[in-house]
This record gives structure tokens, sequence and C-alpha cells, in this order.
């Protein structure tokens, strides 16, 4: 059997619009190209867990328009078991407008839509499914109560749970993610949450360090570029990055996170796990996309080579 990972989290279309440049305030303009893709942080971490072989359900919503049958057959392609994904009437699903000019610069809009309704009764009808799951996997594009709730469903039932604060807010309460067992910020994140810098290694230490004592067992801290850190009370281990060649590094922490649960959930040893992580992200660096560059047992097999 798999290794069972749960993701209680968002999913998003991405409407990514190539400008020429960006109109003006009540200004209509042609644009060269649109490309629609599927992404938000928990399908995107749902897939990278899917594509190396791990068993995944998703709890999460959609809108009751379009974008609804399309999100869920794009799961059930990855293998994604789609059985608590709940469509909620007279709600938009969540969508991300981006808008690339020909410099790579982008400008990114994000309508949480359906995910904004995940709740925590969601999580009590998946409870069965989620109770023989080896890992819940958890970001911040669904409510915070939905987060408090299965962090404590996981430490109930044995559960391990791993959170990737993100995008980072401000109004996420610490002291209600008791027995959370990852935390996985990066690093702007992390100076958000403890209000300290994070620009030199010592400094992402000592921010670290700061949630730990605040009650965070675990601090995974990606560091882009940099590799990553895993940081306990007792100990700080240094992640090294691999080195490849940059193409599009949307989707790397997704990559990261996602991969993370399945090498940790198959019986690597957490250090183990990272150091896969790493590769596994920086493989999905060399290709464009998100969902599309994540690599699959195979391609990263050849990768690691
Ligand atoms: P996020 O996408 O959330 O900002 P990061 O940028 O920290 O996350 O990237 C996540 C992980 O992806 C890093 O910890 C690292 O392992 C890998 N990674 C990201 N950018 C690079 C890079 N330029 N070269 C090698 N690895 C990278």
């Amino acid at each position: 059997m798999a290794d069972r990972i749960a993701v209680v989290g968002s999913n998003m279309v991405d409407l990514v619009t190539y400008v020429n440049r960006m109109p003006d305030r009540g200004e209509t303009l042609e644009a060269p190209d649109f490309v629609l893709g599927f992404g938000g942080k928990g399908a995107n971490q749902a897939v990278a867990a899917a594509r190396l072989g791990a068993q995944v359900s998703m709890v999460t919503c959609v809108g009751d328009d379009i974008f609804g049958p399309r999100t869920r057959q794009n799961l059930s392609d990855h293998g994604i078991d789609v059985s608590h994904l709940r469509c909620v009437e007279g709600t938009p699903s969540g969508v991300a407008p981006i808008f690339v000019a020909p410099d790579g610069e982008n400008a990114i809009l994000i309508v949480k839509g359906a995910n904004a309704h995940l709740s925590p009764a969601d999580i009590d009808a998946a409870a069965a499914t989620l109770k023989g799951c080896d890992a819940i996997l958890l970001q911040l594009e669904v409510p915070l109560d939905t987060v408090y709730h299965a962090v404590a469903f996981g430490a109930r039932h044995g559960v391990q749970t791993i959170l990737n604060p993100a995008p980072a807010d401000p109004e996420l309460d610490l002291s209600r993610l008791d027995g959370l067992d990852w935390f996985c910020p990066n690093e702007s994140e992390l100076a958000l949450l403890s209000g300290m810098p994070t620009d030199t290694d010592a400094a992402v230490l000592a921010a670290a360090r700061s949630l730990i004592k605040r009650g965070i067992r675990n601090v995974i801290v990606t560091l882009g570029a940099r590799g990553a850190r895993l940081v306990t009370a007792e100990d700080a281990v240094q992640i090294a990055p691999v080195r490849v060649e940059a193409v599009d590094t949307t989707g790397a922490g997704d990559a990261f996170i996602g991969s993370f649960a399945r090498f940790l959930s198959g019986g690597a040893t957490p250090q183990q796990a990272l150091e896969r992580a790493a590769r596994y992200a920086a493989h999905s660096i060399t290709g464009r996309g998100t969902q599309s560059s994540y690599a699959d047992t195979e391609t990263f097999g050849v990768f690691c080579r």
C-alpha cells in the first residue's frame, strides 16, 4: 500500500495573460497570449506527492462554475482521490488572474472563492479518510479555523501534520497549533510570523528559534537558492541547495513541501526527506509552469542519477 497523504487545502485556476504592457486605468488593450493552468498551494502540493507515488486525498472546495469540474478532473487525472472535494453553490472557484510582462515581471490577483468556504465540518466529514493517513498537509489559503481544526484532529488521532504557513497571515495564532509536527515557512513568511529579520543565516536561526520558544516543535525554513534549514529545540541542520539552471521558480516551495511529505511518510528520516525534497524542488525549477514542472518517480530517478 502506498503512503497515504491528505491535503486539506486550496485549489485555484491560474488565468495567465501575457501582456506587452499593463493597461492603464479605463484602457482596453489587446494581449498576445493566454494560458489556463491549475494551481493553488494545496493542489500543487497534492500533485507533487501524487507524482511521486503517494496515495493522496484532497479535502477541498470548488465553486459551481466551469472551473469546478475542470479542477476535479485535473486532480483525478493525477490519481488524487476527490471524494472529499465539495462544490459550494452560488460561489466562484478560486482563481488567480496573473499578468506577465515581456521582461517576466508579473502582477497577480488571488480570488479565494470557494476556498474560503472549506470548514472544520469538511474535516469531520472526511474523518475516516484522514485517520488512515500518514500525514496531513496544510497551507493558509483556507480559513484559519479549518487549519487549527485539522492540526487538532491530527494530534488527537496520531496523524502527523505539516503546515506551510503560506501566504503568510499575521492573524495566524501559534498558540492554536498545539501538536503540530512540522512548520514550514519560507524566509519572508518566517520574518513576518516571527517579527524578526531573516536576511542572514544567523538571523534565520534566531527567528526559527523564537518560534520554537513559542511552542512550535520543528521548523523547516526554505531559503530559495540557499537551500533549507531544519531547526528544532536541540538541533539545526543545513540542507544544501542543489545547483541547477533556474528557468521558472514558481511553485518551488510547493514542490518542496509536497515531496517532503511523501518522502517522510515513505519512511525516510527527516534529514533524508529534506535532502530529497531539495533535489525535487530544484528539478521543478528547471522547467516552465507549476504542476507541469513536477517530476514523476521515473523522471526524478533519472535526475538524481
Ligand atoms: P517559495 O517558492 O515558497 O518561496 P523557496 O523559494 O524557498 O520557496 O524554494 C523552496 C525550495 O526550492 C528551496 O528550499 C530550495 O530547496 C529549492 N529552490 C528554490 N530556488 C532554487 C534555486 N534557484 N536553486 C536551487 N534550489 C532552489
